[in-house]
């Protein structure tokens, strides 16, 4: 693939940013049913979670996923993915 995904987490939602490693911008990423979700691209931002955003397709905010293929768009499941710390 050729580009590193981005590590930001949004952690109540169990999802990994889809944005590529570096990113400008908010973090990003869509769940299963499609929703687009925006969070803080802030580092040790506590209240990232409270600040997250939804948005769900066919909103006037949604941007699709073709759209956001120019943001390095990158389809990775993290369900699996367990890091120890
Ligand atoms: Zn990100």
């Amino acid at each position: 693939m050729g580009v590193s995904q981005c590590v930001s987490k949004a952690r109540i939602w169990k999802l990994r940013c889809q944005g590529a490693k570096g990113h400008k911008g908010q973090h990003w990423s869509y769940d299963g049913g499609g929703w687009f979700h925006l969070w803080p691209n802030q580092r040790g931002l506590r209240a990232m979670d409270v600040a997250h955003q939804t948005i769900p397709p066919g909103h006037a905010r949604y941007v699709s996923p073709v759209e956001m293929d120019a943001e390095h768009y990158i389809m990775v499941r993290i369900a699996k993915e367990r890091k120890k710390r």
